[in-house]
């Protein structure tokens, strides 16, 4: 059976202080109070990530990961952090694609192509992120959009490899803004995602991929999202930074 997963996105947010504060709360909330096989991801800044890997240690039910590596393996890439700098600190999983990278820091699906190659050479786990904007979405082109990056970041890999990967819907329209995507609007589009893994690798391969939704996900319209036969969790920026709302949505998923 897939995976569920709820990933926090801190994004450039939190000082140190503040970051081992919020990590720390939220190992304790999730020891008390979550319940089941969900698994917790909390992807910081790269300062932080040493510490929080040290902290979560012994505490299965939480992994950390990183918000972007570099393409290379090493070299003459001043302020680049690479794949084998993340591993050696017990880093978890790499969010990569996320739109912010694509829209201010010109991430291409070729580039990020090469990123989820040398993601998974070091063992870490991509979160890989795809989806339309606005004006793609009202022009009709989302289905034409999605299926690109996802063909190009990803389906280069063999079905091996690609089983290794989470996915992240993310409606470019619905990050930050407090506008949600409908849960049959994020069904119907999660479905179409799995139909592709599936013509593209199986059915075995695609009913084993988790695949997240983020995009204003707060514990007020997480259970209604999660609820839906192909969202297994969610990416979730904003609401990550609150201790309570983030451990909130992960027990969405208590048995
Ligand atoms: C994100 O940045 O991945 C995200 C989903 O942000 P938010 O939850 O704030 O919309």
């Amino acid at each position: 059976m897939r995976k569920k997963i709820v990933a926090g996105n801190w994004k450039m947010n939190k000082n140190y202080t503040e970051g081992m504060s919020l990590f720390s709360e939220v190992l304790n909330m999730v020891k008390d109070e979550v319940m089941g096989n969900q698994q917790v991801v909390v992807c910081a800044p790269f300062v932080h990530l040493h510490s929080l890997t040290a902290l979560g240690k012994g505490h299965s039910q939480v992994s950390v990961g990183a918000q972007n590596v570099h393409q290379e393996e090493s070299g003459a890439y001043t302020g680049e952090i690479s794949a084998s700098m993340l591993k050696s600190l017990d880093v978890e999983y790499v969010i990569l694609g996320h739109s912010e990278r694509r829209q201010y820091f010109g991430e291409t699906n070729e580039l990020l192509a090469k990123k989820t190659d040398i993601t998974l050479k070091h063992g870490l786990k991509p979160i890989f992120c795809i989806g339309e904007t606005l004006t793609e979405r009202e022009s009709g082109q989302y289905f034409n959009i999605v299926k690109s990056q996802l063909v190009e970041g990803t389906f280069h890999l063999s079905a091996a490899e690609f089983s290794k990967l989470v996915i992240a819907y993310e409606p470019v329209w619905a990050i930050g803004t407090g506008v949600t995507a409908s849960s049959d609007q994020a069904q119907e589009i999660h479905a179409f995602i799995r139909k592709e893994i599936a013509i593209k690798y199986s059915q075995a391969v695609a009913d084993d991929t988790t695949i997240l939704y983020g995009g204003s996900c707060n514990p007020k319209n997480a259970d209604e999202l999660f609820s839906q036969p192909d969202i297994d969790g969610g990416l979730i920026g904003g609401a990550s930074l609150k201790s309570r709302d983030f451990v909130d949505i992960a027990k969405v998923f208590n048995s």
